[in-house]
């Protein structure tokens, strides 16, 4: 396995390989108390659950299990209170240890609980989809939706320590792992367009779940996540860089209703038509070239992702969501722009005009 030191107030070791969430050595040294809570959802239980209690189990230690319903909508303060109660019946003391093992639902959820019982105990991340692995469990975000907006409450509270086992990505549903190759297509377009190269040229790897390709991007792509949330881990400058292409993103998820996860786009298909989005917005005010949007397009197909705006959101709409965002100041709309392939910037002030103009081609 490879590991990386993500930096910060808390530092903390990131791990990236094959066959780890079976490993007892390293579980062990994640460890510190007597107590250890695994959160899950029910898809990822069957799957996974018993082969990480397996390798936890040992004398003196008490191990449970608190299996969530899966799905962005169960993201909520009754679920995260039940978590709690969980702890509560565990006897967990400030040393217990909470491992969220699943996606990003279960570790924005299970992180908060743990940065709430007691006011902070250890979380170890152990994401098991590849959204989660190259975003959601580096950086210490930990948030449960409410019912006025998506993430509303949360705290940051960086990990103990996070455990991709690539493994784990062979029984993703195709439709999330392309989801999170959006995510990993971000890092390329704002920071290194080599990576972007290498995208291209791995894309049927990628899709195919080759190992060697997978640990790469994985690798690459916290490698990225990490230097930006070292230099910035409290969101006050550059790290907003990660949020290119989701303003666009937010827009689309909050007007086609974040529930609708059958029938609408997921997170990391809205981020990729975003990014295109933002690319385009970028080109009409002149800091990026058409080619260098076409390219991305091209990339973002090759992998399987949706490129142009569903039928049935309207423009108009969609501009009324972004004024709402928290992105938006006094100063007019706010945007992550593309300046080229590898490079981004924060634009503030930009023309409701542009971007209306923007929205409207993007529909084709
Ligand atoms: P998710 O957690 O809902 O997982 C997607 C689906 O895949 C679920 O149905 C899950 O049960 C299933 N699944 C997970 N792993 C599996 C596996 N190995 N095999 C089979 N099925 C598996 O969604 P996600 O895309 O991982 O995460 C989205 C969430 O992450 C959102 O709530 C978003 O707000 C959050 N997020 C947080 C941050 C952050 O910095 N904290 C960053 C990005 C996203
Ligand atoms: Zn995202």
């Amino acid at each position: 396995a490879s590991t990386l030191q993500v930096g910060g107030p808390r530092p903390y070791l990131l791990h990236v390989g094959p066959g780890l969430l079976s490993d007892a050595g390293l579980l062990a040294r994640c460890l510190r108390g007597r107590h250890v809570l695994v959160v899950t959802d029910d898809n990822v239980a069957p799957l996974h659950a018993d082969r990480l209690v397996d390798a936890l189990t040992r004398p003196g230690l008490t191990v449970a299990r608190h299996v969530l319903p899966a799905g962005e909508h169960e993201k909520t303060l009754a679920r995260f209170g039940e978590v709690l109660e969980s702890l509560a019946r565990l006897g967990a003391t400030r040393d217990a240890t909470v491992l969220a093992l699943g996606g990003g639902v279960v570790g924005d959820l299970a992180g908060f609980a743990a940065a709430c019982w007691m006011r902070g105990i250890d979380v170890v991340q152990l994401p098991t989809t590849l959204l989660a692995m190259v975003d959601s469990s580096v950086g210490g975000k930990t948030a449960v939706d409410l019912p006025a907006g998506k993430n509303l409450a949360g705290a940051f509270h960086p990990p103990a320590a996070v455990l991709a086992d690539t493994t784990i990505l062979r029984t993703l549903p195709e439709r999330e792992l392309r989801a999170g190759l959006a995510e990993v297509v971000k890092y390329g377009a704002i920071f290194d367009a080599g990576f972007l190269e290498w995208l291209g040229a791995n894309a049927g790897g990628l899709l195919a779940r080759d190992d060697a390709a997978v640990t790469e991007a994985v690798l690459r792509s916290c490698r990225y996540k990490a230097e930006v949330v070292e230099r910035d881990p409290y969101e006050r400058g550059e790290r907003a860089l990660l949020n290119f292409g989701h303003t666009f993103a937010h827009a689309i998820e909050a007007e086609q209703g974040y529930a609708a996860a059958g029938d609408g786009l997921n997170h990391g298909e809205a981020v990729a038509v975003g990014m295109v989005l933002a690319a385009d917005l970028s080109t009409r005010l002149r800091l990026a070239r058409n080619e260098d949007r076409d390219r991305l397009r091209a990339l973002l197909e090759r992998l399987g992702l949706p490129t142009a705006l569903p039928a049935g959101l309207k423009p108009g709409a969609l501009l009324a969501r972004m004024r709402l965002d928290k992105k938006a100041d006094a100063s007019g709309l706010r945007f992550i722009l593309w300046t080229a392939p590898g490079e981004a910037r924060i634009v503030t002030a930009v023309s409701e005009d542009a971007v209306l103009r923007t929205l409207e081609a993007g529909a084709s």
